[in-house]
């Protein structure tokens, strides 16, 4: 009998898990400090817990943790980290060193089903949500790896899959990721939510009152050519989508992020700057501009140097914080958009 796992459960959750074993809470909360804050792998090393509390959890329960089947360096620093879970399934996540920080880009599903029409992931269509307990490890095992290098100081939901569309895996791995006493203790300053704009997910998140940030893939700036690259626009248009991004409540610091794929002649253009920078109006907006990223079978280019560099200045004109995100890791298919595992490799 599969045991179930107690990595993704929220210290609450196991703090009920522990009086459902006759414990008190507090044996709960020494579960969540052992599994999310020492990072334990295995009960036996709960060593301030009851032996017979060990034994009887180690009956239904285990630290289940993705198992990390390589991490392929690039030349630009970063590396990309393929997992195996429990059913042989693989999803990727990306750690990426810079400035004193370290960024981890993790997955939420196996595969895509938005299909947006430039991105490697979404050719595979969706094959299944994974569980808190599966984000949350891509987390704790990336951790473990870098060991003496330090943590991981920023993560962003940037992987495979649509954060949220699997709403309720990725609210509970956020709270375990931000609980400042029995969670990874991360501040939700450092966590960045990127969606293909679900309206309605949106709202919800908000409504939780996290604090997390928020990025938006927008793609572009008029609903022709967006609901040509991303068919959730034929759902909620950009129209939804703004206001949706309006409703979202920011800190004082806070802003809202929109990544913008370029793609040569398809949103490149001085006036799709403009149009971009209308559109933005009113918005405590930052752009991220990602120049495409190229794979087998794709019918885009990325634009050459100068018309990023225009288009950019444009937003910058118009007082748009706006920068070049060349990606990281693009020579060991980690690159944005470029995330696909094989089912066996
Ligand atoms: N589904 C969520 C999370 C994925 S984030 C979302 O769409 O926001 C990954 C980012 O990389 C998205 O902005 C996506 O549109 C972008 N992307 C996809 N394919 C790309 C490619 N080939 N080159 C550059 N960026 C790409």
């Amino acid at each position: 009998m599969s045991r179930s796992n107690l990595v993704g459960l929220l210290p609450s959750e196991l703090e009920d898990l522990a009086v459902s074993l006759g414990a008190s809470r507090y044996r709960g909360r020494q579960i969540a400090t052992w599994i999310y804050r020492k990072g334990a792998v295995e009960l036996e090393a709960m060593s301030d817990l009851p032996k017979d509390l060990r034994k009887q959890l180690a009956e239904s329960h285990e630290i289940g943790l993705p198992d990390l089947e390589r991490a392929t360096p690039s030349q630009d620093g970063s590396r990309k980290l393929v997992f195996r879970l429990a059913d042989d399934r693989r999803v990727s996540a990306v750690l990426m060193p810079d400035d004193g920080r370290i960024t981890l880009c993790l997955s939420t599903q196996v595969g895509c089903g938005y299909a947006c029409v430039f991105c490697l992931t979404g050719t595979m269509g969706l094959d299944r949500n994974l569980t808190a307990g599966e984000i949350v490890g891509q987390l704790l095992a990336a951790n473990t790896l870098l060991g003496d290098e330090g943590r991981v100081t920023h993560v962003v939901f940037m992987g495979m899959g649509e954060p949220l569309a699997n709403y309720a895996s990725l609210v509970a791995a956020l709270r375990i990721m931000i609980d400042p006493k029995l969670g990874l203790a991360y501040s939700p300053k450092r966590l960045t939510v990127s969606t293909v704009g679900l309206v309605s997910g949106i709202d919800k998140l908000g409504r939780e009152d996290l604090k997390v940030n928020l990025a938006i893939s927008l793609h572009a700036a008029t609903d022709d050519v967006r609901g040509r690259l991303m068919p959730i626009n034929r759902s909620w248009n950009l129209e939804a989508l703004m206001a949706a991004v309006k409703r979202y409540p920011l800190t004082s610091r806070q802003h809202v992020f929109f990544e913008y794929v370029m793609l040569e002649d398809v949103n490149d253009s001085a006036e799709d700057a403009r149009a971009l920078a209308r559109l933005l109006r009113g918005v405590k907006a930052k752009v991220n501009l990602i120049p495409f990223n190229d794979w087998e079978g794709a019918h885009f280019r990325r634009p050459p140097l100068p018309r990023i560099l225009a288009f950019q200045g444009v937003l910058l004109d118009a007082g748009i914080t706006t920068t070049v995100r060349w990606s990281k890791g693009e020579d060991i298919g980690a690159a944005c958009g470029q995330l696909k595992e094989l089912a066996s490799a």
